[in-house]
């Protein structure tokens, strides 16, 4: 169960969506900067064209109220406005490519941000699965532990820490069945003489192997 609760490929499977995750993470953090300096970039073209467009109104006006009698002066202020006009011109073309390009990094903004949404819907999605089968794993480990707490119970206490010992040092098999003659523990055959004296024993007498040291379980198919 440990085993099992360890490798449940759902722990690969959510390394691998945040390893993906945050590669995507990178490319949404760029983009997002694209857009907050190309949204800069219009208020800018804005700020740029609003001086120059309230001068060529300031113009238009005192052309169009008769103030500016002088012919000279007259003259040079239509001027002024066919300049301001260009000027207001090339800088309305230049906001139109701003423009352009923010409606583009919005755009794959969005779609960046929709992949990452994506991401932590699956994310979401596997770590409700493991969680699941943790606490799935964590049911049996419980019940198995209440069964095994009632066979330990009826057990002489010297034979349940000789089993726990060897348990613990021969990677959690501290007992194994003899079967025949081979201890499945360690899968040694149990030499002739052993034999001679494990089918002698008492029938409650507690056998190891010579082998390994396990305690041996004897059944009817042991070979004694
Ligand atoms: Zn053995």
């Amino acid at each position: 169960m440990r085993h099992r609760r360890a490798n449940l490929p759902e722990h690969a499977q959510l390394a691998k969506l945040e390893d993906e995750r945050a590669a995507a993470a990178a490319d949404l953090v760029a983009a997002e900067t694209r857009v907050s300096d190309l949204e800069l970039a219009q208020r800018q073209a804005e700020t740029d064209l609003e001086p120059v467009r309230q001068r060529r109104v300031r113009n238009q006006r005192r052309i169009d109220d008769g103030s500016v009698g002088d012919a000279k002066a007259l003259a040079g202020l239509v001027e002024e406005i066919q300049h301001l006009e260009r000027r207001i011109s090339d800088l309305e073309d230049a906001e139109l490519e701003v423009m352009e390009q923010l409606e583009n990094a919005s755009a794959e903004r969005d779609d960046l941000a929709a992949r990452d949404a994506e991401f932590q819907g699956r994310i979401t999605e596997v770590v409700a699965r493991r969680d699941e089968q943790v606490a799935a794993i964590e049911r049996q480990w419980r019940a198995k532990a209440e069964e095994r707490a009632g066979i330990a119970a009826d057990l002489p206490a010297p034979l349940i820490a000789t089993y726990d010992k060897l348990r613990s040092s021969h990677g959690g098999v501290g007992a194994a069945e003899l079967r025949n003659r081979r201890c499945t523990g360690c899968q040694l055959e149990v030499n002739a003489a052993d034999l001679r004296t494990f089918a002698a024993a008492p029938e409650d007498e507690v056998l190891r192997c010579e082998e390994c040291g396990r305690i041996l379980v004897r059944t009817i198919n042991s070979g004694l």
